[in-house]
């Protein structure tokens, strides 16, 4: 019995030192300043290095404290608990992108308040860089998240924690991994090269999800990443600095007017702060006013002969007011039939 108790502790510990290595050595590979605790694995959240003496369940018990010999603590997520929740059973597809069908864009409150981080949730940068192909619609088509170039093979990291509910190859998005977070979130990260979790997966913020590429309908290897939330995307930009590699706030008010691909990121828009303490009419008028706006939006499907003044003049406006609404059109661009601009 004391030989087996001893084969089995040097087997965990020799385990351990492997994944300590292979961690260090794709610690290397970084791309991003990841917080050391994230990249060596073991000692998340840790304080001092003392042996587990014991577990508590702290609160609604989705949380645990880990206690250790040292009069040192960790906090553990509880996985077991959460995933009889709601949030891990309900809506959940291993095979498609978007398993919220039955959830129309009106079902949706006005403002969300999504918290992204706290003292036991964190968030690591996918893959910093530069954004080249922003969320929106471009020549007529929805993209519906960010590109970020890399080259072949560039680490990829799961932005919160969470269970992944998705990975395989999809027509579009190629070798694709959805992970769905504690926050409500969703996030895609898709034209991977390999993949290294599977569904069902429980990950943290910081962990390798796989390694990026050019697969799927893609023009060159770069992470294709989205947030979602029930279903709908909105712009990563919103939450997400990937110049710098670093959230832009740890709450984040999601309006509802964020989830259609025309609404992309504005740098200055109105503090969520005095957001918060709108009253219920002044929330009432301005949804509204965006509720009229919409209404008052008019289209225009480009067809053979058109030419910018001919359809500003058709719709009583402008040819520089009709670039303005449609991002990357300008005066001289050469209009394909089929493409739809908007016009009011
Ligand atoms: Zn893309």
């Amino acid at each position: 019995m004391k030989r087996l108790c001893v084969l089995i502790l040097s087997l965990i510990i020799c385990n351990l030192a492997t994944a300590q290595t292979d961690s260090l050595l794709s610690g290397k590979r970084d791309t991003l300043d990841r917080p050391a605790d994230i990249i060596s694995g073991f000692t998340l959240f840790a304080k001092g290095n003392g042996a587990a003496v014991d577990t508590l369940d702290v609160g609604d018990g989705r949380v645990k404290i880990v206690l250790r010999d040292d009069n040192t603590w960790y906090l553990i997520k509880n996985v077991e608990a959460m995933a009889d929740e709601d949030l891990y059973t309900r809506n959940w597809r291993e095979h498609l992108v978007n398993p919220y069908l039955g959830t129309p864009l009106d079902s949706i409150p006005y403002r969300v308040t999504i918290p992204l981080v706290d003292s036991v949730s964190r968030f690591v940068c996918p893959h910093k860089g530069r954004v080249f192909s922003k969320f929106g619609v471009r020549h007529g088509r929805k993209h519906t998240g960010c590109d970020v170039p890399y080259p072949n093979g560039t680490p990829v990291y799961c932005a919160f924690d969470g269970r992944v509910r998705l990975a395989e190859r999809h027509q579009g998005y190629g070798l694709a991994i959805v992970v769905r977070h504690e926050n409500g979130l969703e996030t895609l990260y898709g034209h991977l090269s390999r993949m290294d979790v599977e569904p069902g997966q429980w990950v943290h913020a910081g962990d390798l999800l796989g390694l990026g590429g050019s697969t799927g309908r893609s023009s060159g290897p770069h992470l294709h990443f989205e947030t979602r939330y029930c279903g709908h995307a909105f712009d990563p930009e919103w939450i997400v600095d990937f110049e710098h590699g670093v959230l832009r706030k740890n709450v984040f008010v999601l309006k509802r007017s964020y989830l259609s691909p025309y609404s992309r990121y504005v740098p200055d828009s109105v503090d969520d702060e005095e957001e918060l303490y709108m009253t219920e009419e002044q929330i009432k008028a301005e949804e509204e006013r965006i509720a009229k706006e919409r209404a008052a939006m008019q289209y225009h499907t480009i067809r053979s002969g058109d030419t910018l003044s001919g359809i500003a003049h058709k719709y009583g406006t402008s040819v520089s007011k009709i670039c303005s609404l449609n991002s990357g059109l300008k005066p001289t661009t050469v209009l394909s039939i089929g493409r739809k601009i908007r016009v009011k």
